[in-house]
């Protein structure tokens, strides 16, 4: 039986990872330079004071070299489960300058996801993205919405917070970015960086500055005012050919780490610009009967440590790093920022909001629901649904009935996620420091197929109006193969 776990774990991995392995991790050497003079933007006219930003080497507003942070953005793709979960947390345990714990981003797609660790995720300080529903790239409004509904629902985290996109295999169009527009996410960071177009993070007003190569960069459609990107920066390894994600694959961990302080350096001297560590953290966890990623995963370690060693280097998210490009601060200011702090709620008994509030090492212990659907297993804090989520109906009505016992209620519009108790319908926040409200814009709201309209970004599914047509049928800590063998 034992080893039935393991074989059929192994295998789920497999699906998973090969899901995407074929995802971007090097950029056609030919790249970028051919089409980049179609790319044209007037700073005299495009403004950041009006939520504009042309695509520059520079750092924004004239900052000198000296007085720009040197961000980094680690971020991880796919789905969460409990061993990918500790590896990023691994490769995260650094400090920033202001004494908080680096940060990171999780492009999460929906398969094998456990949602109580996207809440973690969210309540330890990170940010949680989307990736689509069943990693598709060029993928529909449905896809991208439904995985969306999804985070909000399972995993508690507000649908203002989901402001970002990564296209699954890094694979996008113009109609993607459109699509994210309309659906009214902040910003798409799928698109690549070479040295020649390592851009810092720039509004779409003007059209899109990276993969010209593509023909993307002179075509009007794909002017989107408004919506930033965020470029993916590659490093260029022993034959000078980029390598964009995974870039531990394509080399010895030594060689990984000469090639990225190269890049970084390039970076840190120059114009500033962010520096990007892409990861699928199937990559760097071991599983039995595969070769040991440990070398991989401890080489990743040691280059993280050595850059957070540098002076003026933060660890952030992408939403954090758009926070400080819209109103640029110099870096000794940055630490005092309100999107930069770190406080976490001091709540006596544990609650189920994705944190050890009781301090015991445990998160959210005894408090889990654990849902299971054969394939589909996941656990959360919220309430299960009575049957498996689907591209057409992600979040299907709940397992139990609002008002009987084991009902959770989802998270309000005026509740951050880690003051939110789902058990007792409080939420924990008592001064003005914590209040959060969800001002996301509600766009496309769609059914989810059972007479309840599903939440859009800005609203929230009001437990009251929940139509429920089944009990609860919870098989806690059972994994289902065990009931077929
Ligand atoms: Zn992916």
């Amino acid at each position: 039986m034992k080893y039935l776990h393991i074989t059929l774990a192994i295998l789920a991995i497999f699906i998973n990872t090969s899901l995407c392995q074929t995802e971007g991790i090097s950029v056609p050497a030919a790249a970028s330079a051919a089409g980049a003079s179609t790319y044209s933007c007037d700073p005299q006219v495009c403004k950041l004071a009006n939520g504009c930003l042309c695509a520059s080497k520079n750092p924004p507003n004239g900052l000198s070299q000296a007085d720009t942070p040197q961000f980094v953005t680690v971020t991880f793709d796919d789905s969460i489960q409990p061993q990918l979960y500790k590896t990023a947390k691994r490769m995260l345990n650094v400090t920033n300058p202001n004494g908080c714990p680096g940060r990171g981003t999780w492009y999460v797609s929906m398969q094998y996801t456990d949602f109580s660790l996207v809440q973690q995720w969210y309540s330890s300080g990170n940010e949680i993205a989307d990736h689509t529903f069943t990693h598709v790239g060029t993928p529909s409004d449905k896809e991208i919405v439904s995985c969306r509904e999804m985070l909000n629902t399972y995993g508690g985290v507000p649908n203002g917070k989901i402001q970002g996109f990564r296209a699954p295999f890094l694979n996008y169009t113009k109609e993607t970015l459109h699509q994210l527009s309309k659906l009214g996410f902040l910003y798409d960071s799928s698109a690549s960086a070479l040295q020649d177009d390592a851009y810092w993070p720039y509004t779409l007003d003007y059209g899109m500055a990276n993969d010209c190569w593509t023909g993307i960069c002179g075509s009007a459609q794909s002017k989107i005012p408004g919506l930033w990107e965020i470029p993916m920066y590659a490093v260029l390894d022993n034959t000078s050919a980029p390598q964009l994600m995974d870039v531990y694959i394509a080399g010895q961990p030594k060689d990984v780490e000469d090639w990225s302080l190269n890049t970084f350096n390039k970076h840190y001297t120059g114009g500033r610009q962010p520096f990007g560590i892409y990861v699928h953290p199937t990559h760097l966890t071991g599983y039995p009967g595969l070769p040991d990623p440990a070398p991989k995963l401890d080489g990743l370690v040691s280059l993280i440590k050595k850059l957070s060693e540098m002076p003026d280097v933060w660890f952030v998210t992408n939403q954090q790093l758009l926070q400080w490009m819209k109103n640029p601060v110099k870096a000794s200011e940055l630490g005092k920022q309100d999107y930069m702090r770190c406080e976490q709620p001091v709540i006596a008994k544990e609650i189920c909001n994705g944190l050890d509030d009781d301090n015991n090492q445990n998160v959210d212990e005894g408090l889990m629901n654990s849902c299971n659907f054969g394939t589909t297993t996941f656990n959360t804090c919220f309430n299960c649904p009575s049957t498996a989520p689907t591209l057409d109906m992600p979040t299907p009505v709940t397992a139990a009935q609002n008002g009987s016992a084991g009902f959770r209620y989802p998270i309000p519009i005026n509740c951050d996620t880690k003051w939110w108790d789902p058990i007792g319908n409080a939420c924990l926040c008592t001064t003005n420091e914590c209040q959060y409200k969800d001002t996301a814009v509600p766009v496309n709201r769609t059914s989810n197929g059972n007479g309840v309209v599903s939440s859009g970004p800005g609203t929230s599914s009001d437990a009251t109006t929940q139509t429920v047509h089944l009990n609860s049928l919870f098989i806690i800590s059972v994994c289902i193969i065990a009931l077929f063998f």
